[in-house]
């Protein structure tokens, strides 16, 4: 196992989980699967060995997208966390679940038949505005009463006594 541990959970924070490896071949998938399991144009999928997944908090619920692949998240607030075979040697996180996504930036692209035919000029649509800069009372409505958790461990489980 490398000598790093990526953080990340769901946005409820009733999941959390740890990775001890550096995700390796990070992708974009466009594949119409991910599309739907993700409810966004591509899913960003940050895959290690199963080993080096550990849950610290609560336990995905899975959804099995064919007889071989599974799609886990959080039954609690719906948040789509990963993907694997149950055969397969590894697990893949999704990145925007990453405590800091821009830990795991993408190496590869499958998927290319279905990839939404704006994708290619997604970066240069007009507009760099922060989340509702124009709008600082709908920000302090959603500021003072934010139920996502921090992203960062807010406790781990089990404590440290009974591990
Ligand atoms: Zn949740
Ligand atoms: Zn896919």
């Amino acid at each position: 196992m490398d000598d790093v541990e990526f953080t990340g959970g769901c946005q409820c924070g009733a999941i959390r989980y740890v990775l001890s490896q550096r995700p390796s071949n990070v992708h974009v998938c466009h594949c119409r699967m991910c599309q739907k399991a993700v409810g966004g144009p591509f899913a960003v999928i940050c895959p290690v060995l199963k080993p080096a997944f550990r849950l610290t908090r609560g336990n995905l619920s899975f959804f099995m997208s064919s007889g071989v692949g599974r799609r886990g998240f959080c039954s609690a607030c719906g948040t789509p966390l990963t993907f694997d075979y149950p055969d397969g040697d590894d697990i893949g996180v999704l990145v925007g679940t990453l405590d800091d996504p821009n830990q795991a930036p993408p190496e590869n692209q499958y998927g290319n038949e279905s990839r939404v035919s704006w994708y290619p000029s997604l970066t240069n649509v007009p507009g760099d505005h922060p989340t509702y800069a124009d709008d600082p009372e709908m920000r302090l409505r959603i500021s003072s009463t934010n139920r996502q958790h921090p992203d960062h461990d807010t406790y781990i489980w089990p404590p440290a006594e009974c591990r």
